[in-house]
């Protein structure tokens, strides 16, 4: 069993049909700190994401899944390259991003890519990837919802204990 120590999250594939909803909860818990008070584009040690990077990234991550999950519809077990999650940090200026345009940004990310999702069929839910992290590894559709569901949630934790 694939399992996250950090913020307690289990991999199980028979959730993948909850995720959506569930993604578009915690991406509205984050929306709602990045609207609340705190220095959000401060970090706290040089090399921990300020709350505002943070949630660039799983802004991105949205949107890069998003891609995926639609490749994978139309291709057979297509690739995903990788999004580039460190570079982004400064090529997209993460840390300078307006908070209230980012809680903007995010919401429309999961209601997109949850979209994808919501429309799946009994058939679609097994199509598949290659995922490259850690390794390239085929991965279903079920796989990528609550792998993304986990990506939001652990960075959910990881912006609140910025703030804590
Ligand atoms: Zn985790």
């Amino acid at each position: 069993v694939d399992h996250c120590q950090e913020c307690d999250y289990t991999y199980d594939l028979s959730t993948a049909r909850a995720a959506a909803q569930a993604i578009r909860g915690q991406v509205a818990d984050i929306a709602t700190v990045l609207r609340g008070p705190g220095e959000l584009g401060k970090r706290l040690v040089p090399e921990v994401w300020a709350p505002v990077e943070y949630a660039c990234h799983v802004r991105d991550v949205l949107l890069v899944q998003r891609e995926r999950a639609l490749s994978a519809l139309r291709n057979d077990k297509p690739a995903c390259p990788p999004m580039g999650r460190d570079e982004r940090v400064e090529h997209d200026g993460y840390a300078t991003q307006v908070p209230e345009d980012v809680a903007r940004q995010i919401t429309d990310a999961a209601q997109m890519f949850t979209n994808v999702l919501d429309r799946l069929g009994d058939s679609d839910w097994s199509r598949s990837l290659v995922y490259n992290y850690p390794e390239p590894t085929e991965r279903s559709l079920e796989w990528l919802a609550v792998h993304t569901l986990h990506e939001v949630q652990h960075h959910l934790r990881d912006i609140r204990g910025q703030l804590a």
